[in-house]
């Protein structure tokens, strides 16, 4: 089992006195640099000129520069930005400010696990990747509380690379939680396959998949919509809560014996087969160069796809069936 780090194992105090540049005011980069300056440390945040949320972050109280004015001011430099962005960034605006001894830090392992970021061996490189989208990990910070997240050294020039780290996800709440160590590699790969396999690929096919099966067989669409997609979220919710066993101590009996007796089925040992090649990929580098490579060619495949599965019969149901749901925040 891992090592679990909390509060009493970090020292926040690493950080006092330093500067810590946030490159990004996104999901992640508006949660992680307003807790960390409610913890009492000095943030900056980078952003390119004319990006919207110039505005917002400077409204939040940050001083906000160029990626560039940043990076040279730092002595640790967070970088979330979109991962498919950040090694032209970091070549462009990063790499000329990291001088020896200071810190860069990654919420997600990719870059430097697939060699587009490669840092002077001078300087520290670390992550610490909160296990959560950055809403919540602002929200429970607010609370006084945080969530879980990783830390991982991938590189330890000043000997202090993991107390910087704990002191990090200390100043943005995580130690509250709990914190767990990991590596560069073991959190890259697992990342990916677990939205590939599970959450986001496995998920998606296995809704389409059971609305397209009803639909076919002349049941109406409208209630496909509901079996297979609606209610998804009320078993998730359940599993998030407590586990497989509650959520099957809360459905009823017929359900958890279909559940245990058909889930089987559906996902069988050709799928199993299947997960076990896309790891494969995700372990040699193939998905991260066809990944890289399509950002390079614009994202002609991307864009593709991501259009036809616009236009599938079960996000136009679902449209309709959502403007019946008041308690709905409307997603364009
Ligand atoms: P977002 O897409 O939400 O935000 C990206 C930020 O980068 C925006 O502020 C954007 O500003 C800015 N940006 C984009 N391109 C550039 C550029 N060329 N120069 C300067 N700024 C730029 O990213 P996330 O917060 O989702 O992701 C950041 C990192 O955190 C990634 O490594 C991701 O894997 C990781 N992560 C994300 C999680 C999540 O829940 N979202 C969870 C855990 C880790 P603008 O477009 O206005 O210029
Ligand atoms: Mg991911
Ligand atoms: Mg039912």
């Amino acid at each position: 089992m891992a090592k679990m780090y909390y509060e009493v194992d970090a020292n926040l105090e690493l950080l006092k006195g330093k500067v810590i540049a946030v490159m990004g005011y996104g999901s992640q980069g508006h949660a992680q640099a307003q807790n960390l300056k409610d913890s009492g440390l000095k943030v900056l945040i980078g952003l390119r000129p004319g990006s919207a949320r110039w505005k917002r972050a400077e409204e939040a109280g940050f001083e906000v520069m160029t990626v560039s004015e940043a990076a040279a001011r730092a002595d640790v430099i967070q970088i979330l930005l979109p991962d498919e962005t950040q090694s032209k960034v970091y070549e462009n605006e990063i790499r000329q400010h990291l001088t020896s001894g200071k810190a860069l830090v990654f919420s997600h392992g990719f870059n430097i696990h697939f060699g587009q970021i490669v840092p002077p061996s001078d300087v520290d490189v670390f992550m610490v990747a909160p296990k959560s989208p950055g809403h919540l990990v602002r929200r429970t910070y607010t609370e006084g509380a945080g969530v879980p997240s990783l830390i991982a050294v991938h590189q330890d020039a000043t000997g202090k690379a993991k107390e910087l780290a704990l002191a990090y996800a200390k100043g943005i709440g995580s130690t509250k939680a709990g914190v767990l160590e990991t590596t560069f590699g073991e959190e890259t790969e697992t990342d990916l396959f677990g939205e590939q396999a599970v959450l986001c690929g496995g998920t998606s096919e296995l809704v389409k998949a059971g609305f397209e099966t009803l639909v076919a067989a002349g049941y109406q669409p409208e209630i496909a919509y509901f079996e297979c997609m609606h209610e998804l979220k009320l078993i998730v919710d359940l599993m998030y809560e407590g586990g497989l066993s509650w959520m099957r101590y809360s459905v009823s009996d017929t359900a958890q014996y279909g559940d245990m007796t058909v889930g089987k089925r559906i996902v069988n040992d050709e799928t199993r087969k299947e997960m076990k090649k896309v790891l494969t990929e995700i372990q040699d580098g193939t998905f991260a160069k066809n990944w890289l490579l399509e950002n390079q060619a614009n994202r002609p495949a991307f864009n593709a796809m991501a259009r036809r599965e616009e236009n599938h019969l079960i996000e136009k149901v679902g449209e309709q069936l959502r403007g019946m749901m008041s308690w709905l925040k409307k997603h364009e």
